[in-house]
């Protein structure tokens, strides 16, 4: 049985999922019996969800689009979907 030490220091893998099968059971039968870390491990968990949401909500600028684009060897405005412009005024706070 891992300490709680331990067991935080591999939340981040934990969290990323990238914790082999072993490892997993050892920290979620820590969790099962340590309140603290299962308030750290939720916690961070979230604050990821909403790090997440927000990257997504960030929009491209345009001179960068056509950077990748040029990268990729394509002929920009050649074929493919344009986005019309919108003001996005949403703002629920
Ligand atoms: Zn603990």
């Amino acid at each position: 049985m891992p300490d709680c030490n331990e067991t935080l220091r591999e939340l981040y893998t934990f969290l990323d999922d990238e914790l082999p099968a072993t490892a997993r059971t050892v920290v979620d039968s820590h969790l099962d019996g340590c309140l603290d870390c299962l308030q750290a491990f939720d916690f961070y968990a979230e604050l990821r969800t909403v790090i997440a949401a927000k990257c997504r909500s960030d929009e491209m600028p345009p001179g960068l689009m056509a950077k990748i684009e040029a990268c990729f060897g394509q002929d920009p405005g050649a074929a493919g979907p344009s986005t019309p412009a919108s003001p996005a005024a949403a703002d629920d706070g």
